[in-house]
């Protein structure tokens, strides 16, 4: 028994050792634990507002790169205006009336086989018409304004033009009270033509419109309102009902009166296809229009 208690004691101060050290380096432990979970948490937490802010940077720096300030700037000063603005416009457009019933419509009679020439309706409906030449420039901006807004035009189409591109005027022509008409083949002044040649040139833009939009024109305009008797004569050999020409014209932004400083009920307005502006200046002429409370006519729906 004397040898196994000191052996015990031994024992015990080992096992006492060993509770010490097993405490102690459970201590140690947790506060080793403690430690790398507090250094982890900061760690991660530290490069999660590292991410956060490279996610930061790379959502909103990284598009604003692409973007590249130097383009956005003017973009949103001076292009996105010129866009914007004039979609605002669209919006705040003056609301033109459009293709009135007409009350009274100006019958036409060829007498002694010769066309009517008509630069003006006569009518006290208030309304105007809008008759647009040539069509070598086919600017889609300008067609999609008038066919969203309904505008009613007189085409009065050189057939040569046409032919390049049929759809981009049968597009406009779905407008109720527009139509395609007749400006000759080649836009050659008739009045310098014998018989024989103006016949070719109303006569052949009347075939070729037939052909190209399934119906024949009935009104023509002689290129640079240039005609003679020949001209009238010829029109009505080829199936035309009047010569027309025009009481106002708007060549660029600016409207010219034939007579007077305003626009009056059955004036005939002449504008051409541009390509450019042409929007623009259609928005500002329906501003003219509004302004001397006119709406716009069809002129086939007057001329008859
Ligand atoms: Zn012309």
């Amino acid at each position: 028994m004397s040898e196994s208690t000191p052996r015990t004691r031994a024992q015990r101060r080992r096992s006492r050792q060993i509770r010490l050290s097993i405490t102690a380096s459970v201590f140690l432990a947790v506060v080793v634990v403690l430690g790398i979970s507090l250094t982890n948490g900061k760690a991660s937490s530290a490069s999660d507002s590292a991410g956060v802010v490279r996610d930061r940077e790379v959502a909103t720096a990284t598009p604003e790169q692409d973007k590249t300030p130097g383009k956005d700037k003017p973009r949103t000063t001076s292009t996105p205006k010129a866009t914007s603005t004039p979609d605002a416009e669209v919006a705040t457009d003056p609301q033109v009336g459009i293709a009135p019933e007409p009350t009274s419509a100006t019958s036409v009679n060829a007498e002694g086989g010769l066309v009517p020439v008509i630069s003006q309706v006569k009518t006290t409906d208030r309304v105007v018409f809008l008759t647009i030449d040539d069509g070598y420039a086919k600017d889609p901006a300008f067609k999609e304004y008038v066919v969203a807004n309904k505008i009613p035009l007189t085409m009065f189409l050189v057939s040569q033009a046409a032919a390049a591109k049929p759809s981009f005027f049968s597009s406009i022509a779905t407008v109720k009270g527009s139509s395609i008409q007749n400006h000759g083949v080649n836009h050659s002044s008739l009045r310098t033509l014998s018989a024989a040649g103006q016949r070719k040139q109303i006569c052949g833009n009347a075939a070729t419109e037939k052909k190209l939009f399934g119906k024949a024109p009935t009104l023509v305009r002689p290129p640079y309102g240039a005609y003679n008797q020949t001209t009238r004569s010829v029109a009505y050999q080829c199936g035309m009902k009047a010569l027309v020409l025009w009481s106002a014209s708007m060549p660029s932004s600016r409207l010219y009166y034939g007579s007077g400083t305003k626009l009056k009920p059955g004036d005939i307005i002449l504008i051409h296809f541009r390509p450019t502006d042409g929007v623009k200046n259609m928005k500002k002429l329906l501003g003219i229009i509004n302004a001397a409370n006119l709406q716009i006519g069809s002129l086939t729906d007057y001329v008859k």
